[in-house]
């Protein structure tokens, strides 16, 4: 593979992109946003002038945008351009879209993937992202060895939709462990538990999770931790509170209970309504605390 065409230049894809140009792979970069190209171009991405530029003479496109119907919409121009090439999807989407995005690509005689990442900005950054793969076994051959450059991991983890359904899992556990993770500190606080000694005792007991350990609510205790850092993000409340939703219209579809994901989604609607989209998940701690919002402060 020579050449990748890349669509959707923003907190994730500039970095993915970026990782690719280093590891020697032609890459053309687009977005909306005009200065995320030009950003990108510093890191050895070209910019393309259209999606038609970016595809023209790629083998493969990979597109990272927010939601299905952005990647509905890029598929749906880049598709004609792409018989005998191969497309893969990393946005975190709906299980429909992500499978209506497959058929785009195979009525126009192209091979697919939908690869959902996990491990956020520091992950793509370092090239060491967990990518969760659904697609036919020869798409899936055939992006693995692209997804490497970018990443630790690259699983199969089914048909089409199927890395979308393992994201939206994934995503709905480390939703309810990081509200429980808080308010088992908050707990701690209320009852003269000092953090540092509920870390210790949680971190080697039953109550360890990726939350407390990897990305811990409460300050001064995992040296990469968000709270470290006034919880600037990492991973944005906002897009918790989408994978949640995704996550919750997935088990209404599909007839599954999943009554701690309901709970989830509300408390980071109530998170987000305060005005705490844009800082990291983790913080969820501060609504668990009862702290008064930013929009409630006179
Ligand atoms: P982002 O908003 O920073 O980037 C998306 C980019 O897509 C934007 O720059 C936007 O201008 C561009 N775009 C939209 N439509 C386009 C079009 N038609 N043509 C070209 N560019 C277009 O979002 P992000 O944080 O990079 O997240 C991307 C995806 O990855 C989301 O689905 C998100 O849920 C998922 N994700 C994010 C993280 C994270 O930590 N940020 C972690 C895992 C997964």
């Amino acid at each position: 593979m020579r050449r990748v065409a890349f669509i959707g230049l923003g907190n994730m894809g500039r970095p993915m992109a970026a990782a690719l140009a280093r590891a020697g792979v032609e890459t053309r970069g687009i977005d909306l946003n005009a200065s995320l190209v030009k950003a990108a171009a510093e890191d050895g991405v070209i910019a393309a002038s259209s999606l038609r530029d970016a595809i023209g003479g790629a083998e493969v496109a990979i597109t990272m945008l927010q939601s299905g119907d952005q990647t509905l919409a890029v598929w749906s121009e880049i598709a004609p351009e792409a018989r005998g090439k191969l497309l893969i999807d990393c946005s975190t989407i709906d299980v429909e879209s992500a499978r209506g995005a497959h058929r785009l690509a195979q009525a126009n005689g192209a091979l697919s993937v939908d690869a959902p990442v996990s491990g956020g900005v520091a992950g793509a950054k370092a090239a060491t992202l967990t990518f969760m793969c659904g697609g036919e076994a020869a798409a899936f051959a055939a992006a693995q060895p692209v997804l490497e450059h970018m990443g630790a991991h690259v699983l199969h983890c089914g048909d089409a939709g199927m890395g979308q359904a393992a994201k939206i899992c994934n995503n709905l556990m480390l939703g309810v462990t990081m509200i429980a993770t808080a308010e088992a500190f908050v707990l701690a606080e209320r009852l003269g538990l000092s953090h540092r000694a509920l870390f210790e005792a949680a971190s080697i007991s039953s109550g360890q999770s990726w939350s407390l350990t990897s990305y811990c609510p409460a300050p001064e205790l995992v040296p990469t931790s968000p709270a470290n850092n006034d919880y600037r993000p990492g991973f944005m409340s906002a897009l918790m509170l989408k994978d949640l939703r995704l996550a919750q219209e997935a088990a209404a579809r599909a007839g599954a209970a999943s009554p701690l994901g309901a709970a989830a989604t509300q408390l980071y609607a109530l998170h987000q309504a305060a005005g705490q989209g844009g800082a990291d998940f983790s913080s969820i701690i501060k609504l668990i605390r009862g702290e008064p919002s930013e929009r409630g402060q006179s």
